[in-house]
């Protein structure tokens, strides 16, 4: 699901960690990948609005081989924004209920993007709670009772 708040929450703490690590790559670009890699969810509820399918994830940046990709590039700025995605993914896999392998490009795939239930989100900025769907969180006990388990 996406999160925008929680990741735009620890974007300050992710500028501030990446600078004092003082590593190959520019802290703010870290941070702003960090948050922006969620515009790819639009992709899901373009496909949602097509289709009126819920039960594919495409999120096309959502994906660690992405992210080991952009890691590899030998170009800081690319860097970076590898740097920013992967902070994403773990924040993801640790607080925002995605599986590893959900997080892969190549398993979705494998699995033609049915590996997971898209919740009312989705349907912004219709739905239940309106534009202000984005901001709520979808508890694990929503996922579990759309029957898909991982
Ligand atoms: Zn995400």
């Amino acid at each position: 699901m996406p999160e925008p708040q929680w990741h735009l929450a620890a974007a300050p703490a992710v500028y501030m960690a990446t600078r004092r690590a003082r590593g190959d790559v520019d802290p703010a670009t870290v941070a702003a990948a960090s948050v922006l890699i969620d515009a790819d969810h639009c992709c899901d509820m373009a496909y949602y609005r097509l289709t009126g399918d819920r039960y594919r994830q495409l999120v096309p940046l959502h994906s660690w081989e992405l992210v080991a990709l952009l890691l590899l590039i030998p170009s800081r700025r690319f860097r970076s924004v590898g740097a920013g995605f992967l902070v994403h993914h773990v924040l993801d896999l640790v607080f925002g209920g995605y599986g590893f392998k959900e997080l892969s490009l190549a398993y979705r795939a494998y699995k033609r993007f049915r590996t997971g239930w898209l919740g009312d989100w989705v349907q912004w900025p219709h739905g239940p709670r309106g534009k202000w769907q984005l901001l709520y969180s979808e508890t694990r006990q929503d996922r579990d009772e759309s029957g898909v388990t991982s």
